[in-house]
């Protein structure tokens, strides 16, 4: 089955996340192949391998997706071209 991906920068300069339509985050750990963020904490199996542009996705999640986390990466993302004033 393929699915949307879209990569975003991660917490480190230069790397990058790569966040599924259903708001999963993945990792890549080798070329083409990403697994799932939480493969460790959660022994989730869900797999995404690279063909060209497409993404296609083997296995399931065993948790809940990270819409919240995605968030938050996306504000990070914005305040780091902007900086915003701090009030207290
Ligand atoms: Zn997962």
């Amino acid at each position: 089955m393929d699915i949307a991906v879209q990569r975003v920068p991660g917490k480190r300069a230069g790397s990058f996340v790569y966040v599924t339509e259903d708001n999963y985050i993945f990792h890549l750990y080798k070329e083409r192949a990403l697994r799932c963020r939480k493969h460790k904490h959660y022994a989730c199996l869900a797999r995404l391998t690279m063909f060209g542009e497409r993404f296609f996705i083997k296995s399931h999640h065993s948790h809940a997706n990270e819409e919240n986390e995605i968030e938050r990466i996306a504000v990070e993302n914005s305040a780091s071209t902007f900086s915003p004033a701090k009030t207290l």
